[in-house]
């Protein structure tokens, strides 16, 4: 079969190696616990693989959405998880089972949950730069690894990169590939559209998407670690789109302060209208800021909170610096 029959329209892959199991998920899989958390068609559980005691995430996608068959959609994004497979920060897919109605992928556990429990807290838990710095690298380095494969995201936001342990901070994972698509083979992207704050001027515009969408994402997503705030977010939907296509973004020292300048100037590579003038991930791997020697232990999200926030006190003893590796 020609390279091009495997493909379905709009960029989706569906050829995939994995063995679709059907014996029954639960005779080799106990769930255990509470749901680990859940999008729009899909639940994901923890469970314990009975023959090694080894936990792992068990995403439940289900096969008919609103009346339509979206098979092909979900052998798309085991496809996707399948060619990232090299890459450390990228989310390893062990097996996949199907029922009668859903499709159950079997992910590695990132026990840390989502970012954006962090990047909300206005208290210890709340990131530091240096700990952003570390894990900008780390995004950097998967969304490097997809893009160097074709291969576009198209959904990056807080919900959608994971930690493998919280506290002490462990490392990403970047998961939910639902939207991802081949760039050299995408038509159309009218019915691609992520979730409104993270999205792309472009993707509002219908103009064409690239590898440069996703640094879009990483750049408003830095820009929530940093300082806790989502930059276009409105009152409504329509606000904040035009605040993403006038690219109205606050920069303001009281915004930022207590953060770098070239943090800055990293966030300011990433949210240009024009994609072609965007850095790209490997520009970002070769920023100043991600280069830097560990900043003095600060938490950006303390200084920008109210001033009943307590200041930075034994804490910066207690905790390790981050390593910053190179
Ligand atoms: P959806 O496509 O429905 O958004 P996701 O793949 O994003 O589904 O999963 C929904 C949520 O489930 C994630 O935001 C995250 O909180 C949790 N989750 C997903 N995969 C894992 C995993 N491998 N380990 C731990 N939690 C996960
Ligand atoms: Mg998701």
């Amino acid at each position: 079969m020609p390279d091009s029959a495997k493909m379905s329209k709009n960029g989706m892959l569906t050829t995939i190696h994995t063995r679709i199991r059907s014996d029954p998920f639960t005779a080799n899989y106990e769930l255990v616990g509470r749901e680990l958390g859940r999008g729009k068609f899909a639940v994901v559980k923890k469970c314990i693989e009975k023959a090694t005691g080894k936990p792992c995430a068990a995403k439940f996608l289900r096969k008919r959405r609103k009346g339509e068959d979206c098979r092909m959609d979900i052998l798309n994004e085991i496809s996707v998880l399948e060619s990232a497979k090299a890459n450390p920060y990228v989310v390893a897919l062990h097996e996949v089972y199907e029922t009668n109605n859903e499709i159950i992928l079997v992910l590695e556990c990132a026990a840390g949950g989502e970012i954006f429990n962090q990047c909300v807290a206005d208290n210890d838990d709340a990131f530091t730069e240096n700990d952003v710095i570390r894990l900008a690298k780390q995004i950097l380095n998967g969304v490097a690894f997809l893009h160097r494969n074709n291969v576009v995201h198209l959904d990056l936001k807080p919900q959608n990169i994971l930690l493998t342990c919280a506290r002490p901070l462990g490392d990403i994972r970047i998961v939910d590939f639902g939207l991802s698509r081949r760039m050299d083979k995408i038509t159309e992207v009218r019915e691609i559209l992520g979730t409104p704050e993270y999205v792309a001027p472009e993707i509002l515009n219908y103009e064409p998407i690239s590898t440069a969408t996703d640094m879009w994402s990483i750049g408003v997503l830095t820009y929530v670690m940093l300082t806790g705030e989502s930059p276009f977010l409105g009152e409504v939907k329509q606000e904040t789109f035009l605040n993403i296509s006038q690219v109205n973004v606050d920069y303001s020292q009281d915004t930022f302060e207590g953060i770098s300048s070239p943090a800055v100037d990293f966030i300011k590579s990433l949210l240009v209208k024009n994609p072609r003038k965007r850095a790209t991930a490997e520009d970002c791997l070769n920023h100043p800021w991600l280069n830097s020697l560990p900043h003095p232990h600060s938490h950006p999200h303390l200084h920008t909170r109210s001033s009943l926030d307590e200041p930075e006190t034994s804490q910066s003893e207690s905790e390790p610096e981050s390593p910053v590796p190179s």
